[in-house]
């Protein structure tokens, strides 16, 4: 099987090939000849130089290093092109199989517009909208000569919510019988990219002009559409899966409210917000979403969900997820071995109807946050992963290995599971602690001060929550970081090149060095 991936993601396939039998041959670019995924995966393939997309997105490439390595099956991870319903057209056109649902069913998900009309035939609740189609554009955008035609009647999306006070004549009536705050989204949007929070109506203007400049440069697509901006809801996602049998099922939700810049950074299952009951009715609207365009595979059906108990479809993501191994620990299976059985034509099995643990996962970035989160690169002079019970560490890095500007900088998933969730909570809080990462500054003291922040302990979460929190000013390193600083700079000066060789680091650290988050 061809992993068409890096970094965490590329090892954690590359681990279900083993447990199903299968031999994973992993793809790199330039700038991974050494990276952990190359060295696990029983054959490697070059597919290009760094920028992703001429090696990671190029189908072509990936495509012809399937061919050459006699893959008969292709795992696309997420990111790159697990999305892109060409690709898995390309991979099945080949005569391989596509580990993933059907491209029909990827493209119906694909637009975020068509996604919402699709569940709103489908009976599932959408977040309030409007659409806002070329010819009913704000005045300012027509008159500004960007990609846009004459005015008309808008056309509403959705149930209304009542209008503000006020009046905007140039702004669609649809738009304000949402009343503001309203986000303006790109239709072809993803990754937290294409998205602009409108607070009142002299703002409208600039947030369609700049969300459609964003979306064109990153989607090349510049199609938006409006939604009713919520208070303070929480994210909520349920994990569904379909077999080519007609059966779906639902694996519980995921709790996704810690977010940063609508970027989820700790994700958790079972959520504390949701009842038995409540769990059923996302799970049953969660599935005929899935149903409603004939989904095969491991899919997430995303909603935000109002402190009133009802929730909105935010849209449905066609792929594993990122935050997959928390619905795994609390569940106790191993959705990546599923998919690979699914894609086999094997009905799916009896799975748990409700978790038996509780998991939290943390997300370890390459970034500073006292630089306002600015992504880092450079060598990863020593990381040591926390273990320990119940202790889950998901990463695509090795001591020395290059953290490298053109890729994404999640080093590391770091997942905890408990009895309850204060169990996994202190669990996670203590492996973030744990862990070491010298050479490149992390989150990792971030997280672990998250974590311990008095709304997330009480489990009172809402997506705004993490811009609202001071956090306590980081402690003084420990005397243990100088030592190991000092330990890794002395080792340096006997390398030539001053820089220690891959691998050299790691061992002499294990156990010695307990620090928060260096
Ligand atoms: P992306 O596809 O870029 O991930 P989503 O539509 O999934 O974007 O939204 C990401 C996050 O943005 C949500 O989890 C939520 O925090 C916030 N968000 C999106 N739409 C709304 C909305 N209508 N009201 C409130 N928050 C929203």
């Amino acid at each position: 099987m061809l992993v068409a991936n890096r970094g965490e993601i590329a090892v954690r396939v590359i681990r279900a090939c083993r447990t199903a039998g299968l031999q994973a041959v992993a793809v790199y670019s330039d700038a991974d000849r050494e990276a952990r995924h190359v060295a696990l995966a029983d054959a490697t393939a070059h597919i290009g130089p760094a920028p992703a997309r001429e090696s990671y997105l190029s189908i072509p490439r990936l495509l012809a290093a399937a061919r050459e390595t006699g893959c008969g099956a292709v795992h696309p991870g997420y990111g790159f092109l697990s999305e892109n319903a060409d690709f898995a057209r390309a991979v099945e056109k080949a005569g391989m199989i596509w580990i993933g649902p059907p491209p029909e069913a990827m493209e119906a998900m694909g637009s975020k517009i068509s996604a919402r009309e699709k569940m709103r035939a489908a009976g599932v609740p959408v977040v309030p909208g409007a659409l806002i189609e070329p010819s009913e554009e704000h005045r300012e955008i027509t008159s500004s000569g960007e990609e846009v035609g004459a005015r008309g009647a808008a056309r509403r999306v959705g149930s209304p919510h009542p209008a503000t006070s006020g009046t905007f004549e140039e702004i669609p009536s649809s738009v304000l019988s949402l009343g503001f705050p309203v986000v303006v989204k790109a239709s072809a949007g993803g990754g937290g990219k294409g998205m602009r929070i409108v607070r009142d109506a002299a703002s409208f203007s600039e947030a369609m002009i700049s969300c459609r400049r964003e979306a064109v440069a990153a989607f090349g697509d510049g199609t938006v559409y409006v939604e009713k901006y919520l208070s303070s809801p929480r994210h909520i996602e349920v994990q569904v899966f379909g077999d080519t049998h007609g059966n779906v099922v639902a694996l519980g939700e995921r709790e996704c409210s810690l977010q940063r810049r609508h970027q989820k950074v700790i994700e958790e299952c079972p959520s504390s917000a949701v009842t038995p009951e409540l769990r059923a009715r996302l799970q049953s609207a969660a599935c005929d979403a899935a149903r409603a365009v004939g989904y095969v595979n491991a899919g997430t059906v995303e909603f935000l969900l109002e402190p009133s108990g009802r929730f909105y479809f935010l849209e449905m993501n066609t792929r594993l997820q990122v935050e997959h191994p928390v619905t795994e620990e609390a569940f106790g299976v191993d959705l990546v071995a599923l998919q690979l059985r699914v894609a086999a034509g094997e009905p799916l099995p009896e799975l748990p109807s409700a978790p038996s643990a509780h998991a939290i996962e943390a997300r370890v970035y390459a970034e500073d946050p006292d630089a306002g989160f600015l992504p880092q690169a450079g060598r990863l002079l020593a990381w040591v992963e926390p273990s320990g019970p119940g202790v889950r560490v998901d990463s695509g890095v090795t001591a020395g290995g290059e953290v490298d500007v053109h890729y994404d900088p999640l080093l590391a998933k770091i997942v905890a599971k408990g009895r309850d969730r204060e169990e996994a909570r202190k669990r996670l809080a203590g492996a973030l602690g744990e862990t070491i990462a010298l050479g490149v500054t992390t989150n990792l003291s971030w997280l672990k001060r998250l974590l311990e922040a008095a709304p997330v302990v009480r489990g009172e979460l809402h997506t705004g929550l993490v811009e609202t929190l001071s956090l306590p000013a980081l402690p003084p390193p420990p005397d243990e970081v100088f030592e190991a600083a000092a330990w890794v700079l002395s080792r340096a000066a006997s390398e030539p090149g001053g820089r220690p060789a891959r691998g050299a680091l790691s061992s002499p650290f294990e156990g010695r060095f307990r620090m928060g988050g260096a």
